[in-house]
């Protein structure tokens, strides 16, 4: 039950911006709490229990710097976690585990019965909070980025569309590296601009589009690949085959659909950290957009109710998989 608390010490850690403060070399608590502006006894105590649950690194002489754990809560470096962590608990998503209890009983969606609306229409009423949601995303996005980039060949595609593709992390080093390639990233209309604006900043624009609009009506027809990376499982099996089928009608016989998504296995060894993940994964996939992670077997069904046959499935390091798909 203190898991619950020590992931209550990192959010308080990160919304402090401790690990910045950290990033020179070791500090004591007197300098801590004059940059922060904070208590000092109380930090020097949630200093102390930081360290003890390996976050931090304290000296003989209560010096503390950041252990690599605490390292990602570091803002502005790469695979940093702090924007995670600060969604993880913020107003929206922290307060809809709240309703777990009212969703298990009742097959309601813990969001809506918190907000009165899902996630998304939320999202697009909330600039600030969409940002976070963005930016917590891009940093996932960027830990898991190198592994797959690394691992699987997206520079085999001329086009690639990626549906749900946030502000469009992901294919970013991939165009930056494959100067023939281009690109497209298809979102909401508020997420498509913030990520037109991104690609602006890096000076791509020429091959890499922003287009806004909605995976339930019709995404841009005739791309080699149409990557969809953590957007199915956002979704129930209704929903996520209605998606998976705007994406097969604008798919030509040539094209393939990649789902980069968890993979639940079908035996559970709870001495795997990654499978423990991964079926936590599912309950906030349950509280916060209402979806869920997926077998191999459940996401094959999918597939094939959208008129896709999933025909190889690549482990990648780390606890994404990429899934190909032909139409058929
Ligand atoms: N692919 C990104 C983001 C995943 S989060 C990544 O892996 O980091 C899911 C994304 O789906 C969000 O960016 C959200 O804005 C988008 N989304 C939700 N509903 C959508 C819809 N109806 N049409 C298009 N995109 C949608």
């Amino acid at each position: 039950m203190t898991g619950g608390w020590a992931a209550r010490l990192v959010h308080t850690a990160a919304e402090l911006g401790i690990a910045d403060h950290l990033a020179s070399g070791p500090r004591a608590v007197d300098f801590l709490a004059a940059q922060i502006g904070a208590h000092m006894p109380s930090l020097a105590r949630l200093l102390r229990a930081l360290t003890a649950i390996g976050v931090l690194h304290e000296t003989g002489e209560r010096l503390y710097s950041l252990t690599p754990l605490g390292t990602t809560l570091r803002s502005n470096v790469p695979g940093t976690m702090r924007v995670w962590v600060l969604l993880v608990f913020s107003d929206d998503q922290g307060t809809a585990w709240e309703a777990l209890t009212h969703a298990v009983r009742t097959g309601e969606l813990a969001f809506r019965h918190i907000f009165g609306t899902d996630i998304w229409a939320r999202l697009a009423q909330r600039p600030e909070a969409a940002r976070l949601f963005d930016e917590a995303m891009q940093s996932l996005t960027q830990g898991v980025n190198k592994p797959l980039t690394a691992n699987y060949p997206f520079e085999k595609f001329g086009w690639i569309v990626d549906v749900g593709g946030g502000n469009g992390s992901l294919l970013l080093p991939v165009l930056e590296r494959h100067p023939a390639m281009r690109a497209t990233v298809f979102d909401l209309p508020h997420v498509a601009d913030a990520a037109r604006s991104r690609i602006a900043a890096v000076g791509l624009s020429d091959r890499y589009e922003a287009v806004g609009g909605d995976a339930f009506v019709a995404v841009p027809a005739g791309a080699d690949a149409y990557v969809l990376k953590g957007v199915i499982h956002d979704w129930e099996d209704k929903e996520a085959i209605a998606i998976l089928r705007t994406c097969r009608v604008a798919m030509s016989d040539g094209s393939k659909l990649i789902l980069i998504e968890r993979i639940l296995p079908e035996q559970i060894d709870p001495h795997d950290a990654l499978t423990r993940a991964k079926f936590i994964h599912d309950i906030n996939m349950m509280v916060n957009p209402g979806g869920r992670e997926r077998t191999e077997a459940e996401f094959r069904n999918l597939l094939t109710q959208a008129d896709l046959r999933l025909t190889c499935v690549l482990s990648m390091p780390g606890p994404l998989a990429v899934m190909e798909a032909d139409p058929i």
